[in-house]
C-alpha cells in the first residue's frame, strides 16, 4: 500500500518515490474543511529526499476534483484541481520552527514525515472558494426565484436600477 507517511530511514539510500491517495475520510481533515476531494480522493505523486541535516524536501503535485455548487444557480459543479506541492520538513527545534511553510518531522521517535497535513493545506488553498457552472450563469431572480438560465422572468424591468432612479426623481418634492 502506498503511503503518505514515510520513515526517514527509508531515505538513507536515496530519494523515495511517493504515489498515494489522500482519501476524503482521512483523519487529517478538519470538520470545517470544505470542499473535501470527491471520488477516491487526492492523488499525490512526487519525490521525497534529504536536503541537509534534519531537513527533507518533497517535490511533486496533487490531482483531484472538488464537488461544489454553482454560487448563482446551485447546479452541482465538479472542479478539477491540479497543483504543485513543494514542502520542506525539518526536525523540530531548529531555526525554521516559526516558518509556516515548513512542516515538522513528526512521530514518537521524530522519524516520520507525514505528507498529509501539507497536502490538505495545499488542497484548501487551490480549490476556488466559489464555483460557477459557466462564466455567464444568470442564476436565480432575487425577486421571484425563477431560474434565469431558462429565460427571463417578468421582474427584470422592475429590478432595473434605472427605473429606481426614475422613481426617486418622481418622488422628490417640487
Ligand atoms: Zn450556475
Ligand atoms: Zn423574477
Amino acid at each position: 500500500m502506498a503511503m503518505l507517511s514515510l520513515d526517514i530511514r527509508s531515505l538513507e539510500h536515496g530519494a523515495a518515490t511517493v504515489n498515494a491517495v489522500l482519501t476524503p475520510d482521512d483523519g487529517v481533515w478538519m470538520e470545517e474543511d470544505s470542499p473535501r476531494p470527491a471520488g477516491e480522493g487526492i492523488r499525490v505523486s512526487g519525490r521525497l529526499s534529504t536536503a541537509g541535516t534534519g531537513r527533507y524536501y518533497f517535490s511533486g503535485h496533487l490531482d483531484g476534483a472538488a464537488q461544489q455548487e454553482c454560487r448563482r444557480c446551485l447546479t452541482p459543479v465538479e472542479t478539477k484541481v491540479h497543483a504543485e506541492v513543494h514542502v520542506l520538513f525539518t526536525t523540530p527545534g531548529g531555526e525554521d520552527d516559526d516558518d509556516p511553510d515548513v512542516f515538522p518531522v513528526g512521530g514518537a521517535q521524530g522519524d516520520v514525515i507525514d505528507l498529509r497535513p501539507a497536502v490538505r493545506e495545499q488542497w484548501l488553498l487551490e480549490v476556488p472558494p466559489f464555483a460557477e457552472c459557466r462564466p455567464d450563469c444568470r442564476g436565480f431572480c432575487p425577486k421571484c426565484g425563477a431560474d434565469l438560465n431558462a429565460g427571463a422572468c417578468g421582474c427584470a424591468a422592475e429590478l432595473d436600477p434605472r427605473w429606481d432612479a426614475l422613481r426617486t426623481l418622481r418622488g422628490q418634492p417640487e
